[in-house]
């Protein structure tokens, strides 16, 4: 029988993504096993992690409590005139991590979606136009889910947005990296072909 703060522990752990019921069993014991040197650096992080990070008021992304707007919004070293819009503060992370983009950032908190009643209101929509007329975008740069959902918000967005007179653009879609045509699924291949580019 395991006693009733490890199962709870074990709960906790399985809901966070990559943790299935085993790896979240075998974590929650190795922290009752060692709380000096695991369990109680992770109590701490958790609670400063809770206390700490907010998401920017301008753009959405993780940032400091005391500091919003964030880093990246009030870099001057960055590009002004395109801004990045992405779903997740999540996002912003993995692009960041890419070192490809060094403009501004636009976090939805979501994507349209009429199977999750996730409709415009609910997202930062209104945010962005308002921000593409005060901090004078010349560019919008959709980084959005390749699927059915990113398309239809990505198509709002285009509409919403058509009359300011900023180019919306899209990531390129092409093949994943390291990958072959032989493996990749008919929607990547239709997309990547639909979207290709001159042979330098
Ligand atoms: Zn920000």
């Amino acid at each position: 029988m395991t006693p009733a703060p490890i199962a709870e522990l074990e709960r906790c752990l399985a809901r966070l993504p990559g943790f299935g019921r085993r790896s979240a069993s075998r974590a929650a014991l190795a922290l009752v096993r060692e709380p000096a040197r695991l369990l109680q650096p992770l109590a701490n992080a958790l609670r400063a992690a809770g206390d700490g990070v907010r998401c920017c008021s301008r753009c959405g992304a993780f940032t400091e409590s005391g500091r919003d707007p964030c880093g990246t919004c009030t870099d001057e070293t960055r590009d002004g005139s395109v801004v990045c819009v992405v779903e997740e503060p999540a996002d912003i992370v993995a692009i960041e991590a890419s070192g490809a983009f060094r403009g501004r950032y636009h976090a939805l908190g979501g994507k349209l979606s009429p199977a999750h009643r996730m409709g415009p209101e609910r997202l930062r929509l209104e945010a962005l136009r308002e921000r593409v007329g005060q901090e004078g975008f010349s560019e919008v740069l959709l980084a959005l889910s390749t699927d059915m959902d990113g398309d239809a918000t990505a198509g709002y967005i285009a509409e919403m947005l058509s009359g300011t007179g900023v180019k919306v653009t899209r990531l390129a879609f092409g093949l994943p990296a390291d990958s072959g045509v032989a493996y990749s699924d008919p929607l990547t291949l239709r997309r990547a072909i639909g979207g290709r580019l001159p042979c330098a």
